[in-house]
Formats: C-alpha cells, structure tokens, sequence
C-alpha cells in the first residue's frame, strides 16, 4: 500500500505492483496540497514535483514505452503560482508556462505523463492558455510524446466547448493528447461562489443526474476524437464505468479508467476481472500537514447523500436505484438561483471580472465618464434647506409605504442598470478597484432593496392586546428632516444606505457626501429624482465637514443625524446636539475601531494567509471593518507569519484602475501623510514585517501593505486606515487575549481562525464586538445578511442593512381607542 504522506519510493511502487494484476495497471502520483500562497511555497511545490516525477521515471518499467502504459504524474497548476488568477493572465503565463514545461521535457524524454487538474472554474480559461501554450511547444519540439494531458469537469455546463478545445488544440498542433474526464471536486465551493459574486447563473450543473448525463455526453465526444485524445475515465461510480465502457466500445476507441488510491477498491476488482479494462490509480503523495484537508473532502465527497460511494455502502439502498439511468431521472427541487437567494427580495446582480465579456462594459463606461464639478453648498443657506426639505417632509411622509418602496426599488432597478457608468465613477473619483467598485454598486443596490422591503413589515402597524372595549394600536412615524453624513471610503454604498433608510421610513434628507467624492453622491442623488423622490427631499449639500456638516447639524429643527466616520467627529457631533435646546436629537453614528482578528494554534495557515490578506490590505485597507490587529498564537506564530508575509509580497500595489492591481493609492495627500508619518514612527519602536518593494510612493499616493510586530495588544493605541497591520504573539488563555481586545474599547469586527468550535464559541460570547467572522476574512459585510455596525467606540447601533436600522428613524405612537364611547360593547355584546 502506498502510506498517505510519506513519500514512495521504488521499492514501494514495485511491492504495490506486484500485489495488483500488473498488467492492466497504471499509476499516478497526486501530490496533496493547497495552491500556493507565497513565492517559498511554489519553488518548493516544483522542487516536489520534480522529484516525483523523478520517481516514476525511476520506477517505470522500461517494456513500457508508451505514455499511455507508464505511470505519471498529475499536477495542479495553482501549487506552482501563487497568483494564479486570470487578473494575473499575463505574468502567470510568463513565468508559470516555462516551468510547466521543464516538467513536460522530463516527462516526455521518458515517455511518462504529465495531467494537469482541473481546479475551481474561474480559473479554467487560464489552465487552457497555459495549457495551449504547451501544447503549441510540444506540437514543435517533442511531437511525438504522447502523454500530455488535461482534466476536463463534467459538472461545468461548458464541459463540451472544453473538449472541443481541445480536440482543435490537438489537431491544430498535429499531436495526440490525453483528457482525463472527472464530474468535479470543487461543487460545493462553486455554488457559493456564484451566490456571493451575484452572478446570474451557476457554472456548473445543479443537479447530481445532469453531472451525470454531462459526463456521458463528455465521454462520447471525446470518444469520437480517439485520433487526437486518449480518453481517461475517473469514476468511482459503477454506472457510469459501465456507460462508459459501452460507449468506448461502440466507438472502437482504447481509453483507461481512473480511480483514487484507497477509493472504489470493491467496484474496481470487479471491473478489472475483464483483461481489456486498463486502470490507472491516483496515489496521493505529501506531507503529512496536508492530509487532513485530502481526507475531509474524501469525507465530504463520500457522505454527501448523492455520492455513489454513499449510496454503495446503503443496502437499503436497491441495484435498481444504484444504476439507475440519469437520463431517466427527474429533477427534483432545485437550488435557488444567485439573484433569487434571497426572495421576495431581489438579489443585486453581480459581475464576474474574469470574464472579459462583463468586464468592458465597464472600461468602456470609464473611458467615457469624465468628472465634472459640484456646486458647494453654503453654509448660510442651511436655514432655507431646512424649510424646503421640512415643506417636502409634510407632502412625502403622507404617500404610502407602499409607494415610498416601489420609489427605492425603481431607485434601484435604475442602480443596477447604471452599474458600469457608477463602477467608473467610483473608480475615478474614489481610487477604487474595479472588484471593490463592483461590490460598492452592489451594496447601494441592496440598500435600496432591503430598506423598501423591510419598510412594508416594519412600518405595518402592530395591534397590541388588551381588555375589551378598547382597540391599541401602535404605529411607527417619520420623525422629520434627517441629516446624513457619510464618507469618501464608500460614498455610494453608506451614502445611499443612510438616504434610502430615511426616506423610506416618510422623512426627507439634507445629504452631506465626503468632500473628496461629491460627484458619485451627485449621480445618486440625480438618479433618486428620477425615481420619484421630490428634489426638495433629497437635497445635495456638498463642503468641508467643518463649515457644511457643522451648518447642518446646528440646524435647529432636524430630527436626526446619521453619521458614519471618525469617533472623534462623533463625539463632536454628539455633543452640539446635546448642548441644543428644544427636543433631544437622535444621532446615529457608525465609526471605526482597532479590528482584531485572534488565531489559535489549530487554524488553517493557508486560510489565516488568505483572511488577513483581504481584511489588512485589499481596499488599501480603508474600510473601517479592515484588520488592524493580528493575534496569533506563538506556537504556530513564525509560520503563520512567514506566509502572510510571502503572500502580501506578492500583491500587487499599482494604478488603482489596473484589473491586476490588488491595492491602490490612498484617497488624498492628507491621508498619504499621515499614514507615512504613523509608518515612520512605527518602524523606530517595531519590528517591521512587511515593507513592501513599492513601500512608500509619494507621487502615486501608494502606501504598500506594511505589517509591524508589537509585543503587546495595549500598543496598538489608534485607528490607521491605511494597509498597516500590527502582529502580536499570544499565548496562555484566550480569554485574556479577548479580553485585552475588549480593554481597547472599539467593538466593530473580530476575526476568530480556529478548528476548534467551542473555542470560537467562548471568543464569541465574550468580545464586546458588532460582528464576528469565524475562519474567513472581516471585510465585505453584505447587506440583509450581515447587519453591519459596532459598539462601544465603533458605533451606537442600530446595525445598517439590519432589520432594526428603520426604527431608529422613526417615532413610535399608540392609539387607544375606546370603541364603548358610542354606548356599549358592541363586540363583547355580539359574542
Ligand atoms: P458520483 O457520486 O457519481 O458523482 C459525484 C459528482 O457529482 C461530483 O462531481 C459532485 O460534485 C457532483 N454532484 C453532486 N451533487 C450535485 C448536484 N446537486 N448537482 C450537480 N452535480 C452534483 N476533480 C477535479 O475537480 N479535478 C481533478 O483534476 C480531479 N482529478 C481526479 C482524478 C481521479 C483519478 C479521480 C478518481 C477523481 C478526480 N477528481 C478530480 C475528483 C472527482 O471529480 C470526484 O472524485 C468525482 O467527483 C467523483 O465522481 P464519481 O463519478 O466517482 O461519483
């Protein structure tokens, strides 16, 4: 037997072969781990790979020649880059393809061969440009090796326009290739992905029998170009092996059959008692860190109630139903599309930036929007904007709930119509990425979506019980003229999200955008007029924070104001409306924090990698639930470190409309000084972690991601919202380390990455903290699912995009009413 994780020597391939009927058997080595997260783990996943492959040529039979009855090696491109993404296209081809093909040399001077796997779908047309570029090498270079291969995904509703790649890749170079044909290993992870990016369908099949029925089709068509593809079937399911096996014969066309080690033992002995069936066995090779990961989706696969494997090991479960047809199968409740997730609600559509047919509406929409200037509002006219939005108030609070939802919906259909000419915007006048531009438009859109709709429940009026005689009932009512306050980090998605939540509960608004981004909340604005809102109840109010913002909340009269910025403006707001006279005045506020995130010895280093690279550094680390705070424990600290490290040395820090730029410039000189001044400092008291190759770039406004150590969780004493990150090693209790966190006195965002759930569970309950992410990243709250706001110094709740939001804007009645007046109980009488 082959031992999970430890590596196979000659010896041990010979022992395995010779338990086995030799003959009709091939291997494969599979060498287990995650893509690569750093330049270090992908020099040394080509080192592994070499050396594997090293061992099969060694221990190939030298009788067989041919690829097709040699052992191999199956690799996965990911593991070799660590930025395999289609953003990066054109250095992964630069650098990945060279490489790739120093394996190819080796494996076809030896006649072994060389499959590339099929990893998650957004990569795919990246697999297909490297692997066409290889095959165009091969077709000039080694024509006649016949062991190049590609896995190609049944599940993927474009599996047979892959094929058709191929085979004209083949016949295009003039070689014969190998197609390794699997249902998909990725299933679970593509759902979700379609359903976070709001993309209008899957990309793979969501039904198990039309993986199935894809599969059979697959296997014909690459049967029928046996003159260019060796067919290569990997299945566990007997089924399917049988299908595929009649559908080879029909076809006249040699092909193998392909199993994992350790898996479809029962189905397999019985399949290779036919001497033409030809079977090659996937022996996955690793260390033993990676095996756990290898065996939870083993597990994962084989439980799911669909398997084969599952349904094998039922013996309730009757032949009949085991191999039943999936062409005869009937579809049964489907899952809901990513646009319906969250009906009657619309879902906001999304974009899928890989595919360069959704991305050029939107470069063609920046090349043409250009920015023009807003008027500044003047201070000594908030009085009569005062009187024009409160006449408005009176009109637009008397129009139904109703009316003022399907005003924010049309509002947001209008939204999403317009995403490409607001992507741009954003990205000119905010220095957003274009996937941060995308979610911003997003968010707004749902903003506009989840207000109208929570607008209908919570403003229905409730009756409350009581004795008879009497009716109670309470009602929510506008309060009046708010003010909304909101700043330049997403000055569509927290601009809108304010206004929307004002105006739909009846009262009307005097908006104040950042004064770095008055031209997005111009076009808002503008577009919520189209949408029905009256211009008097939606008025612009564009200056400094200083002179506008502080004009508008001395007003008098206004009956809130809803803030989100620095703690300290929010204290300084707090406070004039506290000293005015007349009514108390609601404040809403939502400010930043020292976000923290707290790693344990059993999180997942690649996982912890990829979290604290989103939360620290993408968005330039300018959202107030980014990651300040890394707390990782020091038994696992120095690797953990190490990776982030790796991995943060790779981001890309550029021109902020650059597809491939993961962080741009800061949003203004002010902001460009003061995080340069807090780096200097740090770097005087800290060890510095990262100091990016672009470090500090005075003309472009780049600040690079920097990562200083910090001995303790006390000297992280401010908020820089910048791409600066503090790492601090921890050890003994959790509990104390939470509670140092507390003591900080912000509570917006805790990351916890730990694999052990009470853990969690205990961080959980004791951090004083508006949201908590547990093994993911901080950032991205969406709008109805993760009702975003903090505590403490980050916020005074209610939670935005939460079902509590609307109450705040409005007062609450009762209506008593004595239905005896009249002269008696006329209910009460009737009974
Ligand atoms: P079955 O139980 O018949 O089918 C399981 C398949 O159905 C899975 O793909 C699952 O995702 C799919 N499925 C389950 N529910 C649904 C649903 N509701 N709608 C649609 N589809 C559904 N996978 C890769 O992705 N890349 C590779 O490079 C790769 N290499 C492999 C090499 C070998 C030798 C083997 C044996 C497998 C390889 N796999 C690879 C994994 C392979 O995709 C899975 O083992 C395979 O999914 C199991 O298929 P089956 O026919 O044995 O099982």
């Amino acid at each position: 037997q082959f031992v999970l994780g430890e590596t196979i020597d000659k010896a041990q391939l010979a022992a395995v072969r010779a338990s086995q009927s030799q003959p009709q058997l091939r291997f494969s080595f599979d060498m287990l781990g995650e893509g690569a997260r750093t330049q270090a783990d992908a020099s040394a996943n080509f080192v592994a790979y070499e050396q594997a492959l090293q061992r099969v040529i060694q221990s190939t039979a030298s009788s067989r020649s041919l690829p097709v009855a040699n052992d191999g090696i199956s690799i996965k491109l990911s593991a070799l880059c660590p930025r395999y993404e289609a953003a990066h296209a054109q250095s992964v081809l630069e650098t990945l393809t060279p490489q790739v093909w120093r394996l190819c040399q080796m494996a076809a001077a030896h006649g072994i061969n060389l499959t590339i796997d099929a990893e998650e779908v957004d990569r795919l047309e990246l697999s297909l440009r490297v692997f066409d570029a290889l095959a165009a090498r091969i077709a000039t270079e080694c024509p006649s090796w016949q062991g190049f291969g590609l896995a190609i995904q049944a599940y993927q509703t474009r599996a047979l326009d892959v094929i058709a790649h191929i085979v004209a890749t083949a016949q295009r170079c003039g070689i014969k290739l190998m197609c390794r044909l699997v249902k998909g290993a990725y299933w679970d992870a593509e759902i979700k992905r379609a359903q976070v990016l709001g993309v209008s369908n899957y990309p793979v099949y969501t039904h198990k029998h039309h993986t199935d029925v894809s599969y059979l089709a697959c296997a014909q068509t690459m049967l029928a170009a046996h003159d260019v593809i060796y067919s290569q079937f990997a299945t566990h399911n007997a089924g399917t092996m049988a299908a595929v096996m009649q559908l080879a014969n029909q076809a006249g066309a040699a092909f193998e059959l392909q199993r994992l080690h350790g898996m479809g033992e029962g189905v397999y002995r019985e399949a290779l008692k036919n001497p033409l069936v030809v079977c090659r066995v996937y022996a996955p090779v690793g260390s033993h860190t990676s095996l756990l990961a290898y065996l939870v989706r083993r597990l994962l696969e084989n439980g799911a109630n669909s398997s084969f494997v599952n349904l094998l090991s039922d013996s309730d479960v009757p032949m009949s139903n085991l191999l039943a047809s999936p062409l005869l199968l009937n579809s049964e409740s489907a899952l809901p599309l990513p646009l319906t997730l969250f009906l009657p609600r619309k879902n906001s559509q999304g974009l899928d930036l890989t595919d360069a047919k959704q991305f050029s509406p939107l470069l063609a929409a920046y090349d043409a929007c250009t920015l023009g200037p807003v008027p500044l509002f003047d201070p000594s006219d908030a009085n009569a904007a005062f009187k024009l939005a409160h006449t408005a108030y009176l009109t637009w609070r008397t129009r139904s709930v109703h009316d003022r939802a399907a005003t924010l919906l049309r509002a947001a259909d209008a939204l999403e119509q317009a995403m490409p000419h607001f992507c741009a915007l954003l990205v000119k006048e905010a220095y957003k990425t274009w996937p941060d531009a995308v979610s911003e438009v997003r968010e707004a859109v749902d903003f506009l979506r989840y207000y109208a709709d929570q607008a209908l429940s919570t403003l229905e009026p409730v009756t409350m019980p009581g004795p008879t005689g009497e009716t109670n009932i309470l009602t929510l009512k506008p309060r009046g003229v708010w003010v909304c306050i909101s700043p330049w980090n997403f000055p569509l998605a927290i601009f809108t999200g304010q206004i929307a939540a004002a105006l739909v509960t009846g009262n009307s608004v005097l908006a104040k955008p950042a004064p770095q981004t008055p031209f997005v909340a111009k076009a808002l604005i503008d577009l919520l007029i189209r949408a029905g809102i009256p211009p008097d109840a939606v008025q612009l109010c564009h200056g400094e924070g200083t002179k506008v913002g502080a004009a508008l909340v001395e007003l008098p009269a206004i009956a809130g104001v809803v803030f989100t910025g620095s703690t300290a403006v929010t204290k300084h707001i707090n406070r004039v409306l506290a000293a005015k006279e007349g009514a108390i005045t609601p404040l809403i506020a939502e400010t930043g924090g020292i976000n923290a995130m707290v790693v344990d010895s059993t999180a997942l280093p690649e996982q912890v990698a990829d979290a604290v690279i989103q939360s620290a550094f993408l968005s330039a680390g300018q959202r107030c639930s980014a990651l300040r705070l890394l707390c990782v424990h020091e038994a696992v600290a120095d690797h953990m470190i190490e990776m982030i490290v790796g991995a943060a040395q790779l981001l890309q820090c550029a021109e902020h409309s650059d597809l491939a730029t993961d962080v741009g410039r800061v949003i203004d000189d002010a902001a460009f000084e003061r995080m340069s001044r807090y780096i200097a400092l740090r770097r005087a008291t800290s060890a510095e972690l990262i100091g990016h190759t672009v470090g500090i770039n005075q003309q472009l406004k780049l600040i690079a991601p920097h990562a200083f150590e910090v001995s303790r969780i006390q000297d992280v004493t401010q908020e820089v919202f910048g791409p600066v990150l503090h790492i601090v090693r921890w050890n003994g209790e959790v509990d104390a380390v939470i509670e140092q966190i507390n003591d900080l006195g912000y509570g917006l965002t805790l990351g916890v990455q730990t694999r052990i759930d009470s853990r969690a569970q205990r961080m959980t309950q004791l951090a004083a903290v508006g949201n908590v992410y547990i093994n993911r990243n901080t950032t991205g709250a969406v709008v109805g699912v993760q009702p975003f706001g903090g505590q403490g110094q980050s916020g005074t709740g209610p939670k935005a995009g939460g079902p509590h939001y609307l109450q705040r804007f409005c007062t609450e009645q009762t209506v008593t009413v004595n239905t005896t007046a009249a002269g008696g109980n006329v209910a009460l009488m009737s009974q």
